[in-house]
Parts: structure tokens; C-alpha cells; sequence
């Protein structure tokens, strides 16, 4: 509840203690040490209370719309709740009572008649907000019907509590429906103000209409400015805290979004390759452990192999290190484009690729390593010309029962310092492990 509050003060609330913008000097540009102290600075509180308010004003401006919304959900609900009581009270009034006479007379049909109206506006009411909450989008049909629904419950209420008059003392009707509406509805202070400030004017003057006796219309009078001093004070606190509540939830959704954004930052950044955008040599170990545990279950061969450009430094050399760079980036690309989408390809640092073909046994492995090397050989489109290279490649494929990841490794390397020493741009294949 502390946070709550606390955020619910505007961010922008300057510091009280510390002295207010602008407020340090005085009209002659001298420092206001010469005003005595403890006089408050009246300009820069105004500022800062003109501040304050508008900061508030922006934030009730900000939770109208959700507040809309769960108003309709809400009037939607009551409205299923109040018609069938309308109508037992029709039904209850409407039954023909031929002793009722005068006052008592006057008092049944008015109940009826409220009732029976009360009945057909939130009728009308309840199917608008259903209509606005699925499919007729409008703020200002919005706005009316959550206006139309005040005014016809406080007027309910008072005409219940007037109509009551010539039977009873009681001013029930007029406590239970300033105090309900406050409770049910979320109202924006300004309009709580307005609503409850004319509803008591009006009910305490028709109160004398069908109220004789003095003593009891004043004391229903005051009680009527007390019910709806209560209503406005209730849906004043009710408004603030569910805005409190309301901004600390949004705040917390926003902090979530965050958090989850920088976790997925961070899964990138310790995933991937900042160069190439290809997986990164950690996160290619930890697959081809996982890779290797499920080719032994499942008893499938799987194959590694080691891609390293050739002469690349030679590249360097000659075309500068961002052509380099730009160069890694296409070759990545490339090997990409010619992968099933389950093989796994890394950087394994420098001009270093590693390439992991689950389910591939050596025939498999030789024809797509080599697919690999003849498609390096084509031309790349540098910034000012193409560029030519060429990659040596060490292959190794398991069987289903060896599965160790530092022999496959060793092997895959042996192979390709091998295909280097043949003379470069080849596979070479690797004995399987035993
Ligand atoms: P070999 O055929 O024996 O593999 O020769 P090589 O020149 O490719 O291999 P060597 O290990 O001698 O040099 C690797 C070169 O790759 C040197 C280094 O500058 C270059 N290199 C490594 N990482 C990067 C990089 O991130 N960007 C660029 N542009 N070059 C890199
Ligand atoms: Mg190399
Ligand atoms: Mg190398």
C-alpha cells in the first residue's frame, strides 16, 4: 500500500526541501538571502502546487480510458442485477390494492413508476455498454452512457426517497444510492464533485414537495447532504486508489517488459556471435552435448565438421580488415543458405567454422561438406570487387555408441589439419571413433 501511494505522486514533484527553480533570485538578480527567513516563497509554491495539479490532471487523463472500460464492464453487471429487482418491485406494486387510498395511493404508483422507469433505462443502458464493450467503439458514447447511468441512479434513489415521504420518515432509498453509486462506479473527482453536489441540492428541495412535517424534513434534509457528502468523499477515495493501484500495476508491466528485454539481450549477447550473428563456440558446445546424448539414445550417427577459410589472412592483407570482416559475415550467410534447418553452424572463432549435421552418416557428410567447400568458391561481392577464397574441411561422423564430445572434436580437427596439409580447399574425412 506504501508503494502504491508513493507512486501515485506525480514524477515530476520537485524537491521540497531544495530551493525551487528560479526562486533564489530576486528581481533584481541578487541571491534572496536578504528575505527574511521562514517567509514562504509564495510564487515558486504556486509553481510547484500548479505543477503537482497538472501532473495529477495528466494522470487521471491517462486512467480515463481503462477506468471507461471497467465502468462499462461494471454497468453491464448491475444491469443484469437491478432490471429483475425493477421488475419484482413492479410486480409486488403493480398488484391492485383497493384499500390504498390518498397518499398511500400516490405512493404505490410512484414506487411503480420509478421502478418501471429505473427497469427500462438500465435496460437500455446495460445493452449500450455491452454494444460499446464489444463492437461500437466510441469514446463519446462511451462518456454518454456512463454520464446517462450517474444521473439515472442518483435519480432513482432521490425519487424513491421523495416518493417515500408520504409514508415514511426514512430517506433509505437516497443513503443507498448515494453510497452504492460511490461504491460501484469509478467517478473522476471533479465530476463526483458536480453530480453529488446537485443531486443533494435537488433531493433536499423536492424532499419538501411530499414532506410536511418541519422537524422531519429538516432532519431528512441534513441527512440527504450527509448521504451525498459521504457518496462524493467515497468515490473521491475509491477513484485515487484504484488509480494508485491502477499506475503501480502499469509500472510493474513496464518493469517486467524491461526485465524480459534484457534477458533476451543478454541470452543474444551470450548466445551469439556479435560478428556474424551465427552461434558463438559456447553455445555450439552445449548443443553438440545435448546433440551427442540424443544420437546415442536414439542410436543415430551425427556429424561434425571443422570449416577453416584459407589464407585468410592473406585477404587481410590485402583487402583491410573491415573487407575481412564483411567477408566472414557472407561466408556465414552462404554456409547458412545450404543447411537443413536442424544443422547447427557456429564461429568458432577467427576464420573458424564448426558445423553440426545430426542424423548424417559419413557418405552423407562427405556430399554435403563438399557441397559446402564448392559453393566457398564462388565469388563474394566485396565494396569495390569480388573476392575469391577457397576452405579446408575435417569431417567426422559417429556411431551410434561413442558419443564423446573432446574425442569428436580432436578428430574433426586432425582431419582438417590434414585437408590443410593436402593442400587446402578439401574434406577430409575422419576415421569414426571406436
Ligand atoms: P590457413 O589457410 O592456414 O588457415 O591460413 P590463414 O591465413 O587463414 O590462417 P591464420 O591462422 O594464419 O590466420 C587467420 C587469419 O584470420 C588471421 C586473422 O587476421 C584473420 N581473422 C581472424 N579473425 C578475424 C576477424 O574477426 N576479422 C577479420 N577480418 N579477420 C580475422
Ligand atoms: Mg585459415
Ligand atoms: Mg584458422
Amino acid at each position: 500500500m506504501m508503494t502504491a501511494t508513493k507512486l501515485y505522486v506525480p514524477m515530476t514533484q520537485p524537491d521540497r526541501d531544495a530551493p525551487a527553480q528560479g526562486a533564489a533570485v530576486d528581481a533584481v538578480g541578487s541571491p534572496a538571502a536578504g528575505k527574511p527567513p521562514g517567509l514562504p516563497n509564495l510564487p515558486a509554491r504556486l509553481r510547484d502546487t500548479l505543477t503537482r495539479w497538472r501532473a495529477i490532471g495528466a494522470q487521471h487523463r491517462s486512467l480515463a480510458a481503462e477506468f471507461r472500460q471497467e465502468n462499462l464492464r461494471r454497468l453491464r453487471y448491475m444491469a443484469c442485477v437491478i432490471v429483475p429487482l425493477n421488475i419484482i418491485h413492479v410486480g409486488v406494486f403493480g398488484r391492485a390494492d383497493v384499500a390504498a387510498l390518498g397518499q398511500v395511493a400516490a405512493w404505490r404508483s410512484g414506487v411503480l413508476v420509478s421502478h418501471l422507469c429505473m427497469a427500462v433505462a438500465m435496460a437500455v443502458l446495460g445493452l449500450l455498454a455491452h454494444a460499446l464493450l464489444t463492437r461500437w467503439r466510441s469514446t463519446a458514447g462511451e462518456r454518454a452512457v456512463l454520464l446517462a447511468v450517474l444521473v439515472v441512479s442518483l435519480g432513482f434513489a432521490g425519487l424513491l426517497g421523495v416518493v417515500d415521504q408520504w409514508v415514511t420518515p426514512s430517506i433509505t432509498p437516497v443513503l443507498v444510492g448515494c453510497l452504492g453509486v460511490a461504491l460501484v462506479f469509478l467517478i473522476r473527482p471533479v465530476l463526483a464533485l458536480a453530480l453529488y453536489g446537485v443531486a443533494g441540492g435537488v433531493i433536499a428541495w423536492a424532499l419538501g414537495l411530499t414532506q410536511h412535517d418541519p422537524a422531519v424534513l429538516l432532519s431528512n434534509r441534513v441527512n440527504t447532504l450527509t448521504g451525498v457528502m459521504m457518496g462524493a468523499a467515497l468515490a473521491i477515495l475509491l477513484w485515487h486508489k484504484s488509480g494508485a493501484n491502477t499506475l503501480l500495476r502499469r509500472e510493474l508491466q513496464a518493469s517486467n517488459l524491461r526485465l524480459e528485454q534484457q534477458q533476451a539481450e543478454l541470452q543474444r549477447l551470450v548466445t551469439l556471435d556479435p560478428l556474424t550473428g551465427l552461434i558463438n563456440r559456447r553455445e555450439f558446445e552445449r548443443l553438440l552435448r545435448l546433440e551427442l546424448i540424443r544420437a546415442k539414445r536414439a542410436a543415430m550417427p551425427t556429424t561434425l565438421v571443422a570449416i577453416d577459410l584459407d589464407h585468410f589472412k592473406r585477404v587481410n592483407d590485402e583487402f583491410g580488415h573491415p573487407a575481412g570482416d564483411v567477408l566472414l559475415q557472407q561466408v556465414g550467410q552462404r554456409l547458412l543458405s545450404l543447411l537443413r534447418p536442424y544443422d547447427v553452424l557456429a564461429r568458432y572463432g577467427g576464420e573458424e567454422f564448426m558445423l553440426l549435421l545430426p542424423g548424417t552418416d559419413p557418405a552423407a557428410a562427405l556430399a554435403a561438406a563438399d557441397k559446402l567447400r564448392v559453393a566457398l568458391l564462388q565469388p563474394f561481392s566485396g565494396d569495390k570487387r569480388c573476392l575469391t577464397i577457397s576452405a579446408s574441411l575435417g569431417a567426422v561422423t559417429t556411431r551410434a555408441s561413442t558419443a564423446d564430445f573432446e574425442q569428436l572434436y580432436e578428430l574433426a580437427d586432425q582431419a582438417l589439419y590434414r585437408a590443410k596439409q593436402l593442400g587446402r580447399n578439401r574434406v577430409e574425412m575422419a576415421a569414426a571413433p571406436v
